[in-house]
């Protein structure tokens, strides 16, 4: 008797020491965390603000970075409008989107769009998701959305679209949003090794090798869908970049606009300060 009764005291005290050696794990593991460079989460903050001034975010969408020094871990702002974004508002994530800082505040409700692409592809080290008005239409018609121009090449191989009604099951909340890993995985999964990807009666999202890629390739695929629809309403032929057109990409990936962009980004900060 007593020495079950000293077994149950003994698995009560492992028990203990189980859960605390979890909830120290969990903090060692956000004092781990090496921290971003100020350079990464300035640029993290004019994006927010050029996608926010480009039209291709408003008081929805996001845009996230992967960690500069630690590839398991990406940086995104807590639950807020993009345009008001300050370095104050960025948080840390790990790959299951779970914020590193106990005392984060509260995150976007479909940052698993972000760490599940980020696990997928290694490659891609910047995520836009965005609600481009003028993208929508090219979700739900089963037009397909393709290079007009040079400045959108990167599309060269398709834009899948993304069908959230195959993958939630019976989920009965959120039915448009990607608010579960599920559903990230299967999103990135749709994405595949492509560029971008639509959602239907949604969005989008669009990755880079860079914030200024990222930026850029979302800024010009609103354009793009803009430019198609006017080409589509004058009626003829639309003439597409061809396969080998279509490979050769903005050569500076975005740079000059970006540069443009994070300039025009700081003069509008006078009104909107960043600290
Ligand atoms: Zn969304």
């Amino acid at each position: 008797m007593e020495s079950s009764s000293l077994t149950r005291r003994e698995l009560l005290g492992s028990m203990l020491k189980a859960s605390a050696v979890v909830a120290i794990s969990s903090s060692v593991a956000a004092a781990q965390s090496p921290k971003a460079s100020a350079a990464v989460v300035d640029d993290l903050v004019s994006a927010n603000r050029i996608l926010a001034q480009q039209g291709i975010l408003d008081g929805y969408g996001h845009v996230s970075v992967r960690h500069d020094a630690a590839r398991e871990r990406y940086l995104l702002s807590r639950s807020f409008a993009p345009a008001l974004t300050t370095a104050a508002d960025i948080q840390q994530y790990d790959l299951d989107s779970n914020p590193l800082d106990p005392a984060a505040r509260t995150s976007f409700v479909e940052r698993f769009i972000h760490g599940e692409i980020y696990r997928a592809r290694p490659d891609v080290h910047a995520v836009v998701h965005s609600h481009a008005p003028a993208l929508i239409p090219f979700g739900v018609t089963g037009v397909a959305l393709k290079p007009l121009y040079h400045m959108t090449a990167f599309v060269g191989e398709g834009v899948p679209v993304f069908e959230i009604r195959k993958v939630r099951g019976n989920d009965p909340k959120m039915l448009m949003l990607v608010h579960n890993p599920a559903l990230g995985r299967a999103l990135a999964a749709t994405l595949g090794s492509k560029p971008a990807a639509l959602m239907r009666g949604h969005g989008a999202v669009i990755v880079g090798s860079s914030l200024p890629q990222a930026v850029g390739r979302s800024v010009y695929l609103a354009l793009n869908a803009t430019l198609q629809a006017q080409a589509a309403a004058l009626g003829g032929s639309n003439d597409y970049l061809d396969p080998q057109e279509a490979r050769e990409e903005v050569s500076d990936n975005y740079q000059r606009a970006w540069d443009l962009w994070k300039r025009q980004a700081m003069a509008a900060d006078c009104a909107t300060p960043r600290t």
